[in-house]
């Protein structure tokens, strides 16, 4: 294995039933059940183990209706990752679903955009409308992270490690980034939010939430760009992907899965 290339798992963690209006500005004439996949991913190669997202717990799930599958700590550790020992954790962005569990990475550092601590700290979580995607508790768990020293900022395109880079996409929130990965198999971007499911970025549609549309819109030219073809695009909420790849290993069917690999036939 090169030294800038890198194993992918997606670590499914939660799961949501909803109809497809739900899913899409604008609704969805088909209203057929569309139900959301709650991942982390971690990324696995020469430099280490980088954790992407940090997912939500227990009592996030109760609060916000969700239904906990697996603990990430749990899904982590059946590819034997041992959250403790992780030392760089990259968070897409600061809604609930991404940065919660504060305490599961004592170890670890956090990568996050400029944009977004501004954004979730700023004039627009004056509107509470705006504020739905976010948790007072994360954003506070993350400042104090910040004055713990624990957090790396970046701004638009940086190296990570090699073979590892973030890029700011904006748009459903405004300082969202997405990690491309270096793998056996060509260069596979983790999209996070950029987008939730396949039909987003491939027929052009917005996820409801959403802090500016045109960013939402362009980020899909942007990810399509560095991925090396649509198959090296993972959206950040398609149970598909669970489908799409191979377990990672016997038993984890459809809980953690193998993003480095080809897609199934
Ligand atoms: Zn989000
Ligand atoms: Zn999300």
């Amino acid at each position: 294995m090169g030294s800038d290339v890198h194993e992918i798992y997606a670590v499914r963690y939660a799961h949501h039933d909803r109809q497809s209006p739900e899913n899409y500005l604008f609704g969805d004439p088909h209203d057929i059940l569309q139900p959301l996949a709650y991942f982390v991913w971690a990324i696995v190669g020469p430099h280490g183990t980088f954790v992407v997202d940090t997912g939500f717990d227990e009592a996030m799930a109760r609060k916000r209706g969700r239904t906990i599958v697996r603990p990430i700590a749990e899904g982590l550790k059946s590819i034997g990752i041992q959250a403790d020992a992780v030392r760089d954790v990259i968070v897409s962005h600061l809604h609930y679903d991404h940065c919660g569990n504060h305490d599961v990475f004592p170890g670890a550092r956090y990568h996050l955009q400029d944009a977004e601590i501004a954004y979730s700290t700023g004039r627009y979580m004056c509107h509470p409308l705006m504020r739905i995607p976010f948790e007072e508790d994360d954003v506070v768990a993350m400042v104090r992270k910040v004055f713990a020293g624990r957090v790396v900022f970046h701004e638009g395109t940086e190296q990570i490690a090699p073979g590892i880079t973030v890029h700011k996409i904006g748009g459903h929130s405004k300082g969202l980034q997405c990690v491309r990965v270096k793998t056996r198999r060509g260069n596979v971007v983790l999209a996070s939010d950029a987008t939730h499911l396949y039909s987003h970025v491939n027929e052009g549609r917005v996820f409801p939430v959403t802090f500016n549309v045109g960013d939402v819109l362009e980020g899909y030219a942007t990810i399509k760009k560095l991925a090396d073809s649509i198959d090296h695009v993972i959206p950040g909420h398609d149970p598909q992907v669970l489908d799409k790849y191979p377990a990672a290993a016997p038993g984890l069917d459809h809980f953690v899965v193998r993003l480095d690999a080809d897609p199934k036939a």
